[in-house]
């Protein structure tokens, strides 16, 4: 392994770069066993991941991370619940993880049952397509049901991102005092390419 790096824009040009050798399908070689054994003692993730349990999307894979790298929170459509927040504390506060990505992803199932509209079959798949319906909202002005999908799809990643603002007092003052920064990303289903949002919803 190479130098690692500290700052926050460092530490997201590496996920680019490991994310660059996926796309290629080239990724780093590994030394799994030693890795294995240096980490029995502990872990110091420095960036923590919140995705969608989508199987396509795996984020150890497409950031080509290896063991200890990456402290990853999935739940359907990255919804930010108590559960999946209390992860996120968890990492940020006893691990110190420095970088929290949420990344969303095309064709996101979660995100299309929101927009579909239709009553879920049971209570817990409801809980999960009620904290997505707000992304839609947002959205359903714009033409075109395609493109309301892929607005949706962005507006569901600044839903996460506002929902662990909002609701935890902890990651939040981390964020204020800099000890944390969220980072805002998509995971193109086709080519493997991950691409940052901008900061502000109204710029994606
Ligand atoms: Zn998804």
């Amino acid at each position: 392994m190479g130098r690692v790096p500290t700052k926050t824009e460092e530490i997201w040009a590496d996920l680019l770069e490991g994310n660059r050798r996926f796309q290629a399908g080239k990724p780093a070689a590994r030394e799994l066993v030693s890795r294995r054994a240096a980490l029995s003692q502990g872990q110091n993730p420095q960036v923590i991941v919140l995705a969608c349990a989508d199987s396509r999307v795996c984020p150890s894979l497409l950031f080509d991370k290896d063991l200890g790298d990456l402290f990853v929170v999935r739940t359907a459509g990255n919804v930010a619940d108590p559960v999946a927040l209390g992860s996120l504390e968890f990492a940020a506060e006893y691990l110190h993880s420095r970088v929290l990505v949420i990344l969303g992803h095309e064709q996101c199932g979660a995100v299309g049952a929101a927009a579909a509209g239709e009553k879920p079959p049971t209570p817990n798949l409801e809980s999960i397509v009620a904290r997505i319906r707000p992304a839609f909202e947002s959205v359903k002005g714009s033409p075109g049901t395609g493109r309301r999908l892929r607005l949706a799809e962005r507006a569901n990643v600044h839903l996460s991102a506002d929902d662990i603002l909002r609701n935890s007092p902890l990651l939040r003052a981390k964020v204020a005092a800099g000890n944390l920064t969220l980072i805002k990303a998509l995971y193109r289903l086709r080519t493997g390419q991950v691409i940052r949002l901008p900061n502000e919803p109204r710029e994606s």
